[in-house]
């Protein structure tokens, strides 16, 4: 025999490219293994054990592609057959992941520069991947060469015989039988005998392991709308128009429509032709803990459909069920926040992907992949060639600017609210002026005109929605001698401390703290100035504090009791917001104060009132997205009044009156301010205009920073193109977080394309490592 011969022998019967859930940085190709044809069937999207390391440690994975002589000589003859490894066994998951979403997951690992078993990784429940809630159930059949149970001896176990029995006398076309069935059938009291005689070889089993699948228990109290309702003019437009390109596959579009314009009634019905024409509607909301009202609606309007929920607020083992669910094309409706545009819905079961609310910052995932769900959106919908559709009252620029500039998307506008509502009335107050009325020298959040609104909207037995961007008592904690100067700030991160205020017992009586909103150490608040002993004093907005005053003005009447809080202090889970949300519905809580959870997406007709405590908090951020944050921000909670009969009053309070942000909010006007705002990102050539890749670097020592950043920019340098331009490493606008200081190195490129080959270029060039060191965030959308 020839070395060659030798060799070819060895030479493995398949290859497959395995994607580990480990941070080992591999491109979208994943690690090459042998896999042994006793393995059976392979195909991409199996989940298998591989041996790992040095130490051969067990790891799982997922196979993204197989190979074998016929489909790949070059590369089967590329590896040393001596030194590849065969993959130890297949997981037991029978679940195995649709093509379309690995395609999803190189795709995302390639252009959010992340490595392809993290991404898989994120992007599966971990229920999911460790299998809980799953139950293997074991099947039983007679062995080839059992033995008649008449010709069994006299002293044979009574129980084994009545188990042959009770398996002889099944018809062949009934197939094994389920364990604890045939227990029952034989009249068992324990599984001992089946147990033996498996031992004997006289019966053989098969097992199947899966998840009981179970629709999850359907709750319509938050809706508010019924199936009576008859699309208006540009809502009938909206659906026939998108309608009419189901049939041409992949197409794009956005449904611009002010708030309470109906777009939920554009989703449902737009869902109701998918699901006629036998296909699954794919939707997203920003955070569904903090939406159930959506969910809500679709179980009203869907009673006979089979909705699937995909949310945090979901234990493990139902998360398992909805995605097994899924997995078995079982669903029709796929509802979920960012990361169930994961869904497996089989190829081709996909009839329309929908992202509500598509400029919402959630949708944005702040680790790696820092993907952004919209756009995964968009990607999966080309992939199963079928309509996407995002909506908005106030669409990112991203999306406007490939709306209008791009001509990507078709523009569908509702630019009415839906019939018997009408569009707020929104005032601007000028906070500066406001305050002189107040002759006392004590801090008022609420000035004379947003305090009288609210208590005549209550007293005439309305509603009211009060925002405050911030939560905790108050934002600075500082010496009272400007001379001394001193502000309390954590120790480990650049930033103030936030001082808050817990309830003890009743009575009013409270206890102080501090906390650091970044990494969220928490301290006694002092009482001395540590510099020269002076009282200190804190000041500054916070919801506790809004709370506070507004607990004040309304006391003594009859809806003091009725005020809520809702902030992530508050509410610990989406139950409790859930709750809040079903009492308010009920008129039982008559005030909701809180910060953003409250600006998005809720629809209480009898809300009149609106207030922004200070619409400026998002206004003077060092962030280029801060005033379209805040013409965001003005506008979703200014829409959350008058949605009933008789008109809805927005209150804004603001030191900066002129800002263009605030005004054209109050004017409802979107499409004046994306036109200014697109305006100024083109001429600092900001996104979305040019393309943004961050990286940041994060290390312990301030110099170790420095150097490494600096390092890494010249690295790059050389693996730039034309087109593509870099930032000399900067200190990030929060120097330091928990102890770790930052520098921030900016790529911009006319193409996103561009982007992604430099990126890749980096990484296949070792100059950059994606993980704890280095953090890549392409099209960030914050940049503190
Ligand atoms: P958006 O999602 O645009 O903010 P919604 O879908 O929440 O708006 O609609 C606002 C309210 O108007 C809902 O209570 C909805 O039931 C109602 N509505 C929507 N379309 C119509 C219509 N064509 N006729 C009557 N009421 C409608
Ligand atoms: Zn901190
Ligand atoms: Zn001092």
């Amino acid at each position: 025999m020839t070395n060659t011969d030798l060799l070819l022998n060895l030479a493995p019967e398949r290859l497959v490219q395995v994607a580990l859930e480990r941070g080992i940085d591999r491109y979208p190709e994943g690690l090459t293994y042998a896999a042994p044809e006793a393995l059976g069937p392979l195909c991409p999207g199996d989940r298998v054990v591989v041996p790992l390391g040095r130490g051969n440690t067990p790891t799982s994975g997922w196979i993204l592609a197989v190979h074998d002589g016929s489909t790949d000589p070059e590369l089967m003859s590329s590896v040393d057959p001596l030194r590849v490894k065969s993959i130890l066994k297949k997981d037991g998951t029978e679940t195995r992941l649709p093509g379309q979403v690995l395609s999803l997951a190189e795709w995302i690992s390639d252009y959010y520069a992340c490595p392809i078993g993290m991404t898989l990784a994120s992007m599966l429940p971990a229920a999911v991947r460790k299998g809980t809630g799953r139950v293997t159930r074991r099947f039983i059949h007679l062995a080839k060469d059992a033995p008649d149970p008449e010709s069994l001896p006299r002293k044979f176990g009574p129980g084994r015989r009545r188990v042959l029995e009770a398996l002889h006398a099944r018809a062949p076309e009934d197939g094994p039988i389920e364990m604890n069935a045939l227990a029952e059938e034989a009249g068992l009291k324990s599984k001992l005998p089946i147990k033996a005689l498996l031992e004997a070889g006289m019966i053989g089993e098969t097992t199947r392991t899966n998840v009981q699948a179970a629709w999850l228990e359907r709750s319509a109290a938050l809706a508010t709308d019924g199936d009576d309702i008859r699309p208006n003019a540009d809502q009938s437009a909206a659906i026939e128009a998108i309608e009419s390109r189901f049939e041409e596959g992949f197409s794009r579009h956005l449904l611009l429509g002010v708030t309470g314009s109906g777009k939920t009634e554009v989703y449902i019905r737009l869902i109701k032709s998918v699901i006629a024409r036998g296909k699954t509607a794919l939707m997203l909301v920003p955070e569904i803990a903090l939406t159930p009202q959506t969910a809500s609606r679709l179980f009203n309007r869907f009673p006979e459909a089979k909705i699937a929920l995909l949310h945090s607020g979901l234990t493990q083992a139902q998360r398992n069920q909805q995605w097994t669910m899924v997995a078995e094309g079982e669903a029709q409706i796929v509802l979920g926040a960012r990361s169930a545009i994961f869904a497996p819905v089989p190829d081709g079961d996909i009839g329309i992907v929908i992202v509500d609310e598509e400029h919402d910052g959630s949708y944005k995932q702040d680790q790696a992949p820092r993907y952004h769900g919209r756009d995964v959106a968009i990607r999966r919908a080309q992939l199963a060639g079928c309509p996407i559709l995002l909506g908005s009252a106030t669409p990112s620029l991203e999306t406007w600017h490939n709306t209008v500039d791009l001509k990507r998307n078709t523009l569908h506008r509702l630019p009415e609210r839906a019939p018997g509502l009408s569009l707020p009335n929104v005032q601007i107050v000028d906070f500066a002026e406001e305050r002189k009325a107040f002759k006392d020298r004590r801090v008022h959040l609420l000035g004379p005109r947003l305090s009288s609104a609210l208590k005549q909207t209550l007293s005439s037995g309305s509603q009211a929605i009060l925002l405050l961007n911030r939560r905790g008592y108050a934002n600075y904690i500082a010496c009272p001698d400007q001379q001394c100067g001193w502000v309390m700030q954590c120790d480990q991160c650049d930033a103030g401390m936030v001082n808050h205020r817990a309830a003890l017992g009743g009575g009013g009586r409270h206890h102080d703290f501090v906390r650091c909103h970044h990494c969220l150490t928490e301290q006694r608040l002092p009482k001395q100035c540590p510099l020269c002993s002076r009282k200190i004093t804190v000041f500054g907005l916070g919801t506790q504090r809004v709370e506070e005053e507004i607990r004040g003005i309304l006391a003594g009447t009859a809806v003091a009791e009725q005020i809520k809080r809702v902030d992530s202090d508050t509410m610990r889970g989406a139950d409790d917001f859930h709750d809040t949300l079903d009492r308010f519905g009920r008129g039982e809580i008559r005030v909701l104060l809180g910060t953003q959870m409250i600006a998005k997406g809720l629809d209480f007709p009898n809300v009149r009132l609106v207030g922004v405590i200070n619409a400026d908090t998002a206004l003077n951020l060092p962030d280029f997205r801060a005033t379209e944050r805040t013409f965001q921000l003005v506008s979703q909670v200014s829409g959350r009044c008058g949605r009933g009969e008789g008109a809805g009053l927005a209150i804004i309070q603001t030191f900066q009156p002129d800002a263009p942000a605030i005004r054209l909010a109050a004017e409802h006007d979107f499409e004046s301010f994306a036109r200014e705002e697109l305006k100024e990102r083109r001429r600092f050539a900001l996104p979305p205009i040019r393309r943004m890749a961050r990286l940041v670097v994060r290390e312990a020592g301030e110099d170790a920073c420095l150097d490494f950043s600096g390092k890494l920019a010249r690295g790059l340098e050389p693996m730039l193109e034309e087109g593509v331009s870099i930032t000399q490493p900067e200190p990030c606008a929060i120097t330091r977080i928990g102890g770790r200081y930052r520098m921030q190195i900016l790529l911009l490129a006319d193409d996103p394309r561009k982007l992604r080959s430099v990126l890749l270029r980096a990484r296949r060039n070792g100059v950059l490592t994606p993980g704890e060191r280095v953090a890549v965030d392409v099209d960030p959308v914050a940049l503190l």
